[in-house]
């Protein structure tokens, strides 16, 4: 017989940053089944991960008691998980023991080599407030803004384009307002596959009459869907983008009224877009010259215009050029600031919008006030009571890099898991591995909590209370369901015993106490209360007074800038920081796949999901299959100059000749290995989307 829940309990989906309302049912500790909730979002709806993804959280391999290295013990970077021979490697420790050992460790680093030798990686799997305090920590415990997450290898690039262009790193609509939109253009992203519930209000606005375009060097499964698909070459968007922003001017399709009144620049980008005619660019991005005049014209002229992009846009070396033509796209035509308009960045995880608004950020603190800025800094000191430093902390990449010059020689890891996440991964182990002390915190034993000095057992996302924001700026409230197994602990418990360990004096405080000193911080968030979200679920931001509705359409009068007005930022072509050669003739293209989930810690312990897509594939087109005589199914090796991998090849007409997609959840094919680290200079974002690598046989 089918077991009865004993209790129903409502939540948010742990996975893509739509953020879907769902609802556990529980019995005995154990979540049974999944439900969709009629969420702002997803009104019922879920996909595959949502409704399958759950029973990660009882897998055996879940870590129950605090872990310490045994003396012992080599890092090894080439290690293969062996989850068998984990206490070769780690002996079982009490709380007391591990926390004391962290604290001591943290401080004797900070105090004989100074707060910037410490760095702390937070994660856009937490909370909002398990953000906020993490980079609190960070910031008055350790002495320096050395703190991010994730953010830095997904949408770093847009953010950095949207604050300098429209003075806010947010959505202008949500997604749902796609439903409102004449025309849709999805550039860079694949939502079938990596925002599955969002993808069905695109769907299901192209059943109503809406056209949608979809740019993309792979054709998706929604390409079935487009009205035009633009397939163009890899590394290209800028080419394609101003092509169309030049027919826009020269066709007189701008927005004079909306250009004059609400922007500054445009004369600088008119002048730029000039050089880039559709007939000049054709062969460069490879889109015939009169489909994109064709595109360019359906955008500007109707009556509602949306932009959706993804990481095909963001993870390049112009990342951030790529999103200044999105950004001056929307503002030349006026195709922001109202319903069914806008400019829509898909966020990835659920929570790293809510991380990046807590401040999870080296260059910012809560709601993106600039740590450089004396004032903002003032504001901190005062709420936090301790002098707080006024540079900028270092990124991601730069954190490793830092690491293998000796700057950095601790660091605190919350739930991310860069050893596979980070470009060059190699890199990012053998500097790990290098460091005096490295403190990870986690629900199972990653690949880079096997390089740590000390491991937390913590909590999974059903396990805990706390607030996450989606896609559309919707805060919305996760509640806890079920005990985490054995000693695991709560990670926002963890984060402030270290805390009191390195001299803060803190006070253990809940998670709406927590909340409530965020709203005292944030002013987009100041006008919701912990009681609200309880009785609602879900509010949106801004919402500055209690009370207020929230705004789901912004810049509906003014944008957030000190002018009021928006920036139009040229950008000219910068290539990808490694073409193809001779020696390494394809070009590597990573990402995701519907059933798992980033590096594959929690999806490859979901049994439905594993059980779908069990093995590491490269998706590769035929023609290049046939070339160098494999079947799809047989093994390949790929091989870049940083290292290589072995998988199955899977035949997929989807991807262009000459390039190879691979998903970089799978730790026995760790594609990050490949990957170049190349950096885009403003958002500091990894190359993801394009490195040279060569396929091989076998
Ligand atoms: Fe979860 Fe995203 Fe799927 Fe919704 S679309 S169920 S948030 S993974």
């Amino acid at each position: 017989a089918l077991a009865v829940p004993d209790k129903m309990v409502d939540s948010v989906c742990p996975y893509c940053g739509v953020g879907c309302q769902l609802t556990y049912n529980v019995k005995d500790n154990k979540i049974l089944y999944v439900e969709g909730r009629d969420g702002p979002a997803n009104h019922k709806r879920l996909c595959v991960k949502g409704r399958y993804g759950f029973d990660y959280a009882h897998h055996p391999q879940r870590l129950t008691r605090p872990l310490i290295r045994r003396a012992d013990a080599p890092k090894r970077v080439d290690m293969a998980m062996d989850p068998e021979r984990v206490m070769e490697v780690f002996r079982e420790a009490t709380w007391e023991e591990a926390l004391d050992l962290v604290g001591r460790q943290l401080t004797r680093i900070r105090d004989t080599h100074g707060g910037k030798s410490l760095a702390g990686f937070g994660s856009a799997k937490g909370s909002n407030e398990e953000a906020y305090l993490f980079q609190k920590l960070v910031r008055t415990g350790f002495g320096s803004n050395n703190v991010d997450h994730c953010t830095r290898l997904c949408h770093a690039s847009s953010v950095a384009a949207l604050l300098e262009g429209i003075g806010s790193g947010a959505v202008s609509n949500p997604v749902m307002d796609v439903t409102k939109a004449e025309v849709v253009i999805v550039i860079g992203a694949n939502p079938t596959v990596n925002h599955p519930v969002a993808a069905t209000w695109i769907k299901n606005a192209v059943k109503n009459g809406t056209k949608l375009i979809v740019a993309d060097p792979r054709r998706s499964d929604l390409a079935r869907l487009s009205h035009r698909t633009l397939q163009f070459k890899p590394d290209t968007d800028v080419a394609l983008l101003n092509a169309m922003m030049h027919v826009i001017v020269h066709e007189g399709l701008v927005d004079e009224g909306f250009i004059a009144s609400r922007t500054i620049g445009y004369e600088e980008l008119r002048q730029n877009v000039d050089g880039y005619s559709p007939e000049s660019m054709a062969p460069v991005c490879g889109i015939d010259a009169e489909t994109i005049r064709e595109v360019a014209r359906l955008y500007a002229s109707s009556k509602g215009s949306m932009i959706l992009w993804g990481m095909g846009v963001s993870q390049h070396v112009h990342g951030t050029d790529n999103v200044r033509c999105l950004i001056a796209l929307a503002l030349m035509t006026g195709q922001i600031g109202r319903p069914g308009t806008g400019l829509h960045p898909l966020r990835g995880q659920n929570n790293v919008q809510g991380a990046s608004d807590a401040g999870l950020i080296p260059m910012m603190f809560p709601d993106y006030q600039r740590v450089d800025n004396p004032a903002a800094r003032q504001k901190f000191e005062a709420l936090w009571g301790v002098p707080l430093d006024p540079q900028p902390g270092l990124t991601v990449v730069e954190v490793m890099n830092a690491i293998t010059e000796g700057k950095v020689r601790g660091m605190y890891v919350m739930g991310e898991n860069p050893a596979m996440s980070d470009p060059d991964a190699s890199h990012a182990r053998e500097a790990m591995a290098a460091l005096d002390f490295l403190v990870v915190q986690d629900i199972f034993l990653t690949e880079t909590a096997y390089l740590a000095d000390v491991v937390l057992p913590a909590s999974a996302f059903p396990e805990k209370t706390g607030t996450f924001t989606n896609t559309d700026r919707l805060v919305q409230l996760g509640r806890q369901a079920i005990d985490p197994p054995g000693d695991a602990r709560q990670d926002l418990w963890i984060i402030q015993q270290i805390a009191m360990r390195i001299g803060l004096a803190w006070n253990t405080a809940d998670v709406s106490e927590v909340f409530d000193e965020m709203r005292r911080s944030m002013p987009t968030i100041g006008g919701i209360t912990w009681e609200r979200l309880q009785r609602e679920h879900a509010v949106t931001y801004p919402c500055t007074q209690e009370g207020d509705a929230g705004q789901a359409v912004v810049f509906t009068e003014q944008f957030p800038t000190a002018s009021g007005k928006a920036r139009f930022v040229p950008a000219d072509i910068i290539p990808a920081a490694e073409k193809p050669d001779a020696e390494y003739p394809n070009v590597l293209i990573t990402g995701r796949q519907l059933e798992h989930w980033h590096t594959g810690s929690m999806t490859r312990r979901a049994t439905v999901l594993d059980a779908i897509e069990p093995d590491p594939v490269a998706l590769i087109h035929p023609l290049d299959l046939a070339q160098i005589g494999v079947r799809a199914g047989e093994l390949i090796t790929l091989q870049s100059r940083r290292g290589k991998v072995s998988l199955y090849a899977r035949a997929d007409e989807g991807t262009p000749p000459g390039a190879v997609f691979v998903p970089f959840c799978y730790y026995e094919a760790a594609i990050n290995k490949l990957t170049n680290p190349a950096l885009d200079p403003f958002g500091k974002i990894p190359e993801f989307k394009y490195c040279a690598i060569r396929i091989l046989p076998g």
